[in-house]
């Protein structure tokens, strides 16, 4: 029922986007620089993507005007976020091309669905099981503990999750979502986790990037590594295929992540998909030829879609606001050294205009990049040294 009809959109156009943060953002940096406007529907009027954006509609995301003003301004709409309502992409559907699908959105945002999706691709998960009511907590099998439950709505950056060690604790836990639907998995010892973003045209066409090798800090990326030594050939090979997978499988049009974890024998199970460009891509702009942004473009456009290159090794270093509080500035924030850490080489900033500092939220994240993976290395220790 979606409305496809005028594709291409060619430049001189207005790109829609449901979401304004960083990454709608980034989307709206890309598409201004091929020649789009842009249009961000965010509630918060002062949000990163509204605040470099030609037009800014600040409504909820179910709000039938606001959507019926980004339907009117924009002549495709694509979503930053995997929490928009559903209903709303397919309002918006009717009227414009939207990416991705509603189905695929709907999904994505929720881990008893998603993972139902993975199962019927033939791609492995985590062992887990669904508690949605009393009878299926009771039903837990022993096996799964220790394990992590994890709201089946609405968790990111690791919020949502409660770790289990024993059956008590797992009462304890669900008790403390408020008994809303979660799944429970098996705690697994992770070698390394991983994540592989590819972009999926309507006419069934991918390209992808190399796998990226990330690390975790409490639940939230803190940095993404990416040279095509840090993972064997047959883990990056397997992410893919299976990535390629799970986006046929949706009929997928857009960029999806797709986050894996490699366990010590060699195995790969898949942990969750983000319907849109992802953190652990951002590297993507300064180190390949073509960014994860400029595929949400060009999927959204339909325009053709060009295999990225990977032309640099490259580390991300994410810049949450744990980094404004220091020992000498007590509560009140103080912005980082970036004098000196710019002047390392190869380094790349990036700030999203967030105003007020907080500890775990995500202000930006620096790009290094260099001539070699060891070079790329020293740059990132002496800029997390700087950091502090
Ligand atoms: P979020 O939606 O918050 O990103 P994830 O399900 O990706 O939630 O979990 C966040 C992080 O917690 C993962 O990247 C991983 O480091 C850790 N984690 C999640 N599930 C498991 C698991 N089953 N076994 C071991 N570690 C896990
Ligand atoms: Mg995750």
């Amino acid at each position: 029922n979606s409305k496809n009809g005028d594709l291409p959109i060619l430049p001189g156009a207005t790109l829609g986007v449901l979401g304004g943060g960083q990454l709608g953002r980034m989307f709206a940096h890309a598409a201004q620089r091929m020649g789009y406007f842009t249009a961000v529907l965010d509630p918060d009027t002062d949000s990163p993507a509204g605040r470099v954006s030609h037009h800014h509609i600040h409504t909820d995301y179910d709000d039938v005007d606001g959507l019926a003003r980004l339907a009117g301004l924009a002549d495709a709409v694509t979503t930053e976020f995997e929490n928009v309502p559903a209903p709303s992409l397919e309002h918006l559907a009717v009227a414009r091309p939207v990416s991705p699908g509603a189905s695929a959105i709907a999904i994505a945002q929720d881990r008893i669905a998603e993972k139902a999706h993975f199962t019927r691709c033939g791609v492995p998960c985590a062992p887990y099981a669904v508690i949605e009511t009393a009878a299926q907590l009771a039903a837990v099998e022993d096996s799964l503990l220790p394990g992590i439950l994890k709201t089946a709505r609405l968790g990111y950056d690791g919020k949502g999750q409660q770790r289990v060690k024993t059956r008590a604790e797992l009462v304890d836990a669900w008790q403390a979502t408020g008994c809303v639907p979660c799944v429970l998995e098996k705690m697994l010892p992770l070698e390394f986790e991983c994540s592989v973003i590819l972009a999926r045209s309507r006419d069934g066409q991918i390209v992808h990037f190399p796998p990226q090798r990330n690390l975790h800090r409490d639940g939230i990326l803190a940095v993404t590594e990416v040279h095509p030594q840090n993972m064997p050939k047959t883990v990056a090979q397997g992410a893919v295929n299976s990535a390629k997978s799970i986006a046929n499988g949706l009929g997928y049009v857009g960029v999806l992540c797709v986050e894996f974890f490699a366990l010590a024998d060699g195995s790969l199970v898949v942990n969750e998909m983000a319907p849109r460009p992802h953190n652990s891509g951002h590297y993507t702009m300064e180190a390949c030829d073509v960014s994860q942004f400029e595929l949400q473009v060009r999927t959204l456009a339909g325009l053709p879609l060009a295999a990225p290159r990977q032309h640099s090794p490259a580390i991300m270093l994410n810049l949450l606001g744990d980094l404004w509080f220091t020992a000498e500035g007590g509560d009140k924030p103080v912005s980082p050294r970036w004098s000196d850490v710019l002047a390392l080489p190869g380094v790349h900033l990036h700030l999203y205009g967030k105003i007020d500092p907080r500890r775990g939220r995500k202000m930006g994240h620096l790009t290094l990049t260099g001539a070699t993976l060891e070079a790329v290395r020293a740059t990132a220790s002496q800029a997390a040294l700087l950091l502090g």
